[in-house]
């Protein structure tokens, strides 16, 4: 074995040595697996058929969903890791809310094995928050997941660029189909995206309507590709 090799290996069973055993965050057993344990692990609602290319929705036939054929989004194609069921409702909750800020390198972790990197967008933005929420929450959970992102999969991460100009009300407080108006010029990006392939990030897909906002945003700076990646998106539309 090579020292290189060796100085690897080693420092793979470090690596592995330091992982802290904690109590699972979804069932408190014992274990040295991570968040949670590997019994949990396997039982997450990975999304993992077929899906629409462009929101991610799981279906049955086709390339496309009905509601992507009359109302095609602004982006491309999106990326959803889990349907936001029971226990990664709970989990996201925790991410936003109660200060698990952990919990983004996890699912950045497990969402960038999903994205084929021959063709990698190359550049990432995340969900803004706009400065009344980020000061109530103190971190932007999506700018966590953003950053573990493109530090995994090496691409450039745009942290600012786009902002969040109006402070709208919360998109799960209101009705499905108010959800587009709510979010109409929510966003402003004030740097030009000329050419570039975005991918905007997100920690859940509900209607779609604000990275629909963000996309329209993006795409008025001459992104001439955006995807989305999201954690975990909801199994049927609204
Ligand atoms: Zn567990
Ligand atoms: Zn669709």
């Amino acid at each position: 074995m090579s020292i290189l090799a060796s100085i690897k290996l080693n420092a793979g069973l470090l690596f592995k040595q330091a992982i802290p055993v904690q109590p699972c965050l979804l069932c408190g057993v014992m274990s040295d697996a991570g968040l949670w344990c590997e019994d949990c692990e396997r039982s997450l609602p990975y999304l993992r058929g077929p899906s629409c290319r462009h929101c991610a929705l799981p279906l049955t036939s086709g390339e496309i969903c009905g509601h992507c054929l009359s109302n095609p989004p602004r982006f491309d194609r999106s990326t959803a890791l889990y349907a936001y069921t029971f226990p990664v409702n709970k989990l996201i909750q925790q991410l936003k809310y109660g200060d698990q800020l952990a919990l983004a390198d996890a699912f950045a972790t497990r969402l960038a094995l999903r994205i084929p990197t021959d063709e990698l967008p190359d550049c990432i933005i995340p969900m803004p928050l706009h400065p009344n929420k980020l000061r109530q929450r103190g971190y932007n959970q999506t700018l966590l997941l953003a950053r573990s992102l493109s530090k995994r999969l090496d691409i450039a991460l745009l942290s600012d660029v786009c902002k969040r100009v109006r402070d709208t009300a919360s998109q799960s407080s209101l009705p499905y189909k108010a959800r587009g108006k709510n979010m109409r010029e929510a966003f402003a990006c004030d740097v030009s995206l000329m050419g570039r392939k975005v991918v905007l990030v997100d920690d859940v897909y509900t209607s779609g309507a604000s990275l629909n906002a963000l996309a329209k945003a993006a795409a008025n700076q001459g992104a001439n590709h955006i995807e989305t990646w999201v954690v975990a998106r909801t199994i049927r539309h609204g």
